[in-house]
């Protein structure tokens, strides 16, 4: 017993050590795919569910990877974040973005945040910087972040979402309901809009649907209390769409309006329709 129990700990030393080294491996292609300028921004239209108007387009990292072709965050962020790169990285994808909206002269698009760099001294300068270097409207960018960013130390970001703010650049809630959702914060922030988590829009039909529906119909009310916009992420159907649009929810994005897609220079990115 003594001797298969030491087997299992070397097993599981192996199994941490194949881990580590994997992860390594990644750091070390992220960094080199930094180099190699390997990072770009597709775009997701963001519609109105009333009439599927494109009102404007989240803006989506993807790494143009040698080998595997083009990868979504799912595979990567989390090295990203954990390495400390993410920074580098989504400031290098926030250049493309605005330069991108230069030649695009119609629509928002919103950016991820992740929490770490948020909290940086200079957010908010770095950001309404490059949006002016590029010529862009900084009325035309907004920023998604998600509730553990806000309440990390809700003061500096009060003050930075104000700053920001003072420049015409709004504050999207991403993922929500799936956080703290300590609803009583919400109104000590300057947020333009939630967006609903894309497992309680997948809720709203099958098995879950009940919950779901008195989720989202919560969060509905809320927001519209606050008068805050709501957005449905992950609109796959067109039962969904007509579900949200019923309940009072104005915006909607998700596959069913389009997939996220490399810009199209000229109009509006992501326009394609792609029903599948
Ligand atoms: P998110 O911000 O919640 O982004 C929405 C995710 O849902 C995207 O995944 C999008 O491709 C996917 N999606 C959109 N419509 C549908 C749909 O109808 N059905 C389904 N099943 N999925 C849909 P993606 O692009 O893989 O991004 C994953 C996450 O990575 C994002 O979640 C965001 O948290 C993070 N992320 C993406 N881009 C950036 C970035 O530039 N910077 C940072 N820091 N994080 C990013
Ligand atoms: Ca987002
Ligand atoms: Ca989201
Ligand atoms: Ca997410």
């Amino acid at each position: 017993a003594k001797a298969r129990g030491r087997d299992r700990s070397e097993r599981f030393d192996e199994e941490m050590r194949a881990e580590a080294m994997r992860l390594l491996d990644l750091e070390a292609d992220l960094r080199r795919a930094i180099q190699r300028d390997a990072f770009e921004p597709y775009f997701q239209p963001i519609v109105r569910l009333s009439d599927g108007a494109v009102v404007g387009h989240e803006a989506l990292l993807r790494w143009r990877h040698e080998l595997h072709g083009s990868l979504p965050p799912s595979e990567f962020i989390r090295v990203c974040e954990d390495s400390g790169l993410i920074e580098q990285v989504d400031w290098l994808l926030y250049r493309k973005v605005v330069a991108w909206m230069g030649r695009s002269p119609e629509g928002y698009v919103s950016i991820n945040v992740s929490p770490r760099h948020f909290h940086a001294e200079d957010f908010a300068e770095r950001l309404l910087r490059i949006a002016d270097d590029a010529g862009v409207d900084p009325r035309r960018l907004r920023i998604e972040i998600t509730e553990g960013a806000l309440l990390d130390d809700a003061p500096r970001a009060a003050r930075i979402l104000n700053t920001l703010r003072g420049h015409g650049v709004l504050a999207l809630l991403d993922d929500f309901g799936t956080g703290f959702s300590a609803l009583s914060y919400l109104h000590r922030f300057p947020i333009q809009a939630l967006k609903i988590d894309q497992s309680f829009v997948a809720g709203l039909v099958g098995e879950t649907h009940a919950e779901s529906l008195a989720l989202v119909r919560a969060i509905l009310a809320l927001a519209g209390t606050l008068g805050i916009d709501t957005i449905g992420e992950g609109v796959e159907t067109e039962q969904q769409r007509q579900l949200l649009a019923d309940l009072g929810c104005a915006y909607g994005q998700g596959y069913l309006f389009g997939r996220p897609a490399p810009p199209v220079e000229g109009r509006g990115a992501g326009r394609r329709p792609s029903r599948v």
